[in-house]
């Protein structure tokens, strides 16, 4: 439960991060330098930036010019701190697993646990990122998916060789495992090559999925979906993988037309305009990453229902 508690607070933290990641995406500023008051311009101190507490602290209002400063500051970080805590909650035996095994801050197990929780973390960021900007302004920033997709290759490149490694060094441990390793046998090459299977599906999904994009930015002349969408794909497939990132599009689509569908009978839409479609990549990639398995488990059972 203290993992999961843990993992609100750094998503409260992370939740600032994303909203100045997007307010300053879509005002054209850089993403560093302090922050300031958008009303007065007075830089904040660090007791102006707990997340939540100084909300609540000030009434939601600047302590220099007293202005309200809007509910999405503190809704945004209460949303980051309830995904990232439920992140947090959902890997916590697999924590659990890899403290018993823990030895030295070095240990294989324990690097590959915290790697993949990173990642999954930063997925969670710079998701609401894109929502926040695709839902506002129609507009998935460059500046920030650009980047995502290359810290995306690095950090999954980086896993599958931490989990080569840590297949040798087990390996290497014991009298019998040294036979399994070159030049005595293949047995090592070929786990190898397994563990990097997924990395190398993830990869061509996400060309398929940018690719698909692309097409139907060709079929509908522009009109369903933006340049913008296909570079979230391409981010999405290469995070989630296969099958869980198809899984998500279908997610996707299947929200976006119950949604169009629901406007256009409350008369806020005509048949026909245009709507963001990143927010229901989002949507369907939130729902994957937490339920992913689960679902497509469900799925398979209705399949096969014999197994
Ligand atoms: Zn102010």
């Amino acid at each position: 439960m203290w993992w999961g508690s843990a993992g609100f607070v750094i998503g409260t933290i992370l939740g600032s991060f994303v909203k100045v990641l997007a307010d300053r995406s879509l005002n054209n500023r850089s993403f560093w330098g302090r922050s300031y008051c958008p009303k007065c311009k007075h830089q904040l101190h660090w007791y102006d930036l707990i997340p939540i507490v100084s909300y609540i602290n000030l009434t939601g209002r600047c302590r220099y010019c007293n202005k309200k400063i809007g509910s999405e500051y503190i809704l945004v970080e209460v949303v980051m701190g309830v995904l990232v805590g439920f992140l947090f909650w959902q890997s916590s035996s697999n924590f659990q697993f890899s403290i018993l095994n823990f030895q030295s801050i070095l240990n294989f197990q324990f690097s590959i646990f915290l790697l993949e929780l990173v990642l999954k973390t930063f997925f969670v960021v710079i998701l609401l990122a894109l929502f926040i900007t695709d839902f506002k302004k129609m507009l998935i920033p460059d500046r920030i998916i650009i980047p995502s997709i290359v810290l995306g290759i690095i950090a999954n490149l980086l896993l599958v060789f931490l989990k080569t490694g840590y297949l040798y060094f087990y390996l290497s441990q014991n009298i019998i495992g040294k036979f399994l390793l070159p030049p005595h046998s293949d047995y090592f090459r070929r786990h190898a090559l397994m563990i990097a299977e997924p990395f190398l599906y993830s990869v061509v999904l996400a060309m398929a999925i940018g690719g698909f994009f692309l097409s139907l930015i060709i079929i509908t002349k522009g009109r369903g979906m933006g340049g913008g969408d296909v570079k979230l794909g391409i981010f999405l497939g290469l995070m989630l993988g296969f099958p869980q990132a198809v899984l998500a599009m279908v997610l996707a689509f299947i929200i976006g037309a119950v949604f169009s569908i629901f406007l256009i009978l409350l008369k806020k839409k005509r048949w026909g305009q245009i709507i963001a479609f990143g927010p229901f990549l989002v949507l369907g990639s939130f729902i994957t990453l937490f339920w992913g398995n689960q679902i497509l488990e469900w799925y398979l059972h209705i399949l096969l229902p014999a197994t």
